[in-house]
C-alpha cells in the first residue's frame, strides 16, 4: 500500500470539497481529494447542474406550447424524452470533467475510492471490497461528504415507483402521473419540469404554503402560477405513507383536520429534505461530535477534533452548493492561517429554478417584523414592466423589506422569469450596506427586468413611477 503525505486531505469532491482543495492549493498547501463516485458530487452530477439543464428543456417546451402566440405555426411537436435526459447527462459529464481539469491545474492529487479516517492525521483510500489501497497522512482533514435524501418511516422508497430526485433525473420515459411529496426546492423544480412535459402532477406539502421558507407573498405567487400551469397543489397536507402498488403508487395523505385520503399515481417523488452523510468513514474513530444527524462545527468549520474540519451539506442547513463552496474557502483559509472572518450566513441567496423562478436573500417580511423591525415594504409587479411584457413573462414581482429607521435592506424577494439572476443585485447591495434609497436612486438600464428592483425600492418610499 502506497503512503502519501499532504497538508490537507479533503473527503468528497462536491462544490464544497473541490473548492476547498483549490483554495488550499492557492495558499501553498499540498492538497488531495478522495472521491468514491464522480468528481463534482451531487451538485454537478445529480443536482444543481443536470436539473438546470432539464428545466431549460421545460421552458422551451412551454415556449413551443405557446408558439402560436409568437407567430410560429409548428404543427404537432413531438418530444424525444430520452434525448432530453441525454442532454442533461451530457451537461453533467462536461461539468465533472471540468473539475478534473481544475484539479490538475491546481496540482491537487485525486484518489478515486472510499475515504476512511483511521486517525486524525491518517485517511485510507479503500476499494469497493473495503480493502485499503492507499494511505494518506495529513496535517488537516476536511470532511465534505454531503447529504442524502431524507426518508421518513412510512414512505417506502423502492427507487422504481417511489423514487428520489436521482431517479427523477434519469427516467427513460415520462410518467403519466406523479405525486410530489414535499414542496421545497426539489419538489417545486421537478413538479414544474414534469408538468411541462405533460405528466399529471400533484404536489403535497405539509406546511400551508409551497416553498414554505420563502416570503409568504412569493409562495402564494408561485402556487398561483403552478395552478395556472395545471399542477394540483395541496398545501397543509401531510403524507402519511407512500408505497408501490402493482403498476403505480398509493399515497395516503392527511389534511389539517386529520382526515385521510388515498391518492394514486404512476409514481411518487420523495422530496422531504436531506440528511448528512456521516456513516461508514470512520468519524467514530476520532470522536467527531454529531448533532441532529449533522457534524457540529464552529464559524471556521472546525469540528471538536483539532485539525479536522467539515463543510457543506454534512454540517447541516442551509444545504446549498454556494454555501458549501464558501465554507470550503473559509476552512482552507483557516488551515493556512489566513482566515480573518468566519462564515456569515446572513446574506445567503436562495434560488428555485421553476418558472416563474423564485429567489430571495435576507429576511422575509414576517421574520423582519418578528425580529422587532419597523419595516417599509416596496413591491413592483412584473406586469407593470415594459421589458417583462416584451419578453412575455409578466408573472411575479420584486419585493423589498426595508428598515424604516435607517433604510437598511433587510430582505429581497423576487418571483419572475430571471429572478435567480436578479437577486445578486440585492445581495451585493446588502453586503455593501446600500440603503433602499441607494437602490431607488441608482439608474437602472431601460428596458430591463432589473428596473423592477429599483421601482420596488422607490415604492417603499411611496415614489414608484411606473405603477
Ligand atoms: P426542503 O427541506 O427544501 O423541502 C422539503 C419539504 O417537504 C418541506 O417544505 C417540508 O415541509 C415538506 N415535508 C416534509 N415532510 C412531509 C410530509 N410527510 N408530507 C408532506 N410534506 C412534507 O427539501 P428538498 O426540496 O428535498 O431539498 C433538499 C435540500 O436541497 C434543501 O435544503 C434545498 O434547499 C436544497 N436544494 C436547493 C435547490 C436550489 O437551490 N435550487 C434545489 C434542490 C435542492
Amino acid at each position: 500500500m502506497a503512503d502519501h503525505n499532504f497538508d490537507v486531505v479533503v473527503i468528497g469532491s462536491g462544490p464544497g470539497g473541490y473548492i476547498a482543495a483549490i483554495r488550499a492549493a492557492q495558499l501553498g498547501l499540498k492538497a488531495a481529494v478522495i472521491e468514491t463516485d464522480r468528481l463534482g458530487g451531487v451538485c454537478l452530477n445529480w443536482g444543481c447542474i443536470p436539473t438546470k439543464a432539464l428545466l431549460k428543456n421545460a421552458e422551451h417546451k412551454h415556449f413551443l406550447n405557446e408558439a402560436d402566440e409568437w407567430g410560429f405555426s409548428l404543427g404537432n411537436v413531438s418530444v424525444d424524452f430520452p434525448k432530453v435526459i441525454a442532454r442533461s447527462r451530457d451537461v453533467a459529464d462536461q461539468n465533472s470533467s471540468g473539475v478534473s481539469f481544475l484539479m490538475k491545474k491546481n496540482k491537487i492529487e485525486v484518489f478515486m475510492g472510499w475515504g476512511y479516517i483511521v486517525d486524525k492525521n491518517r485517511v485510507e483510500v479503500r476499494d469497493k471490497d473495503g480493502k485499503a489501497t492507499e494511505s494518506l497522512t495529513s496535517k488537516s482533514i476536511i470532511i465534505a461528504t454531503g447529504a442524502s435524501p431524507r426518508i421518513f418511516p412510512g414512505i417506502e422508497v423502492d427507487y422504481k415507483r417511489v423514487i428520489t430526485s436521482k431517479e427523477a433525473l434519469t427516467f427513460d420515459k415520462l410518467p403519466e402521473s406523479l405525486i410530489v411529496i414535499g414542496a421545497g426546492a426539489i419538489g417545486a423544480e421537478f413538479a414544474y419540469f414534469y408538468n411541462a412535459f405533460g405528466t399529471k402532477v400533484t404536489m403535497v406539502e405539509y406546511q400551508p404554503n409551497i416553498l414554505p421558507v420563502e416570503d409568504e407573498d412569493a409562495s402564494k405567487e408561485v402556487a398561483r402560477a403552478f395552478k395556472k400551469q395545471g399542477i394540483a397543489v395541496r398545501g397543509g397536507t401531510k403524507v402519511v405513507s407512500a408505497k408501490a402498488n402493482g403498476n403505480g403508487v398509493e399515497v395516503v395523505v392527511e389534511n389539517s383536520k386529520g382526515e385521510q385520503e388515498t391518492l394514486t399515481a404512476e409514481m411518487a417523488l420523495n422530496a422531504v429534505g436531506v440528511t448528512g452523510n456521516i456513516e461508514g468513514f470512520g468519524l467514530e474513530n476520532i470522536g467527531v461530535e454529531i448533532e441532529r444527524g449533522h457534524i457540529k462545527v464552529d464559524e471556521f468549520l472546525r469540528t471538536n477534533v483539532p485539525g479536522v474540519y467539515a463543510i457543506g451539506d454534512v454540517v447541516g442547513a442551509p444545504w446549498l452548493a454556494h454555501v458549501a463552496s464558501m465554507e470550503g474557502v473559509v476552512a482552507a483559509e483557516h488551515i493556512a492561517g489566513h482566515a480573518e472572518h468566519g462564515m456569515d450566513y446572513s446574506n445567503i441567496p436562495g434560488c428555485t429554478y421553476c418558472q416563474p423562478q423564485v429567489a430571495s436573500v435576507g429576511m422575509t417580511e414576517k421574520a423582519a417584523r418578528e425580529a422587532g423591525y419597523e419595516v417599509k415594504v416596496g413591491k413592483f409587479p412584473f406586469k407593470a414592466s415594459g421589458k417583462a411584457r416584451a419578453i412575455g413573462h409578466t408573472d411575479g414581482f420584486v419585493k423589498l423589506v426595508i428598515d424604516a429607521k435607517y433604510g437598511e435592506i433587510l430582505g429581497g424577494h423576487i418571483v419572475g422569469s430571471e429572478a435567480t439572476e436578479m437577486i445578486a443585485e440585492i445581495g451585493l447591495g446588502r453586503a455593501a450596506d446600500a440603503t433602499g434609497m441607494t437602490v431607488h436612486r441608482t439608474v437602472h438600464a431601460h428596458p430591463t427586468l432589473s428596473e423592477a428592483v429599483m421601482e420596488a425600492a422607490a415604492d417603499a418610499y411611496g415614489e414608484a413611477l411606473n405603477m
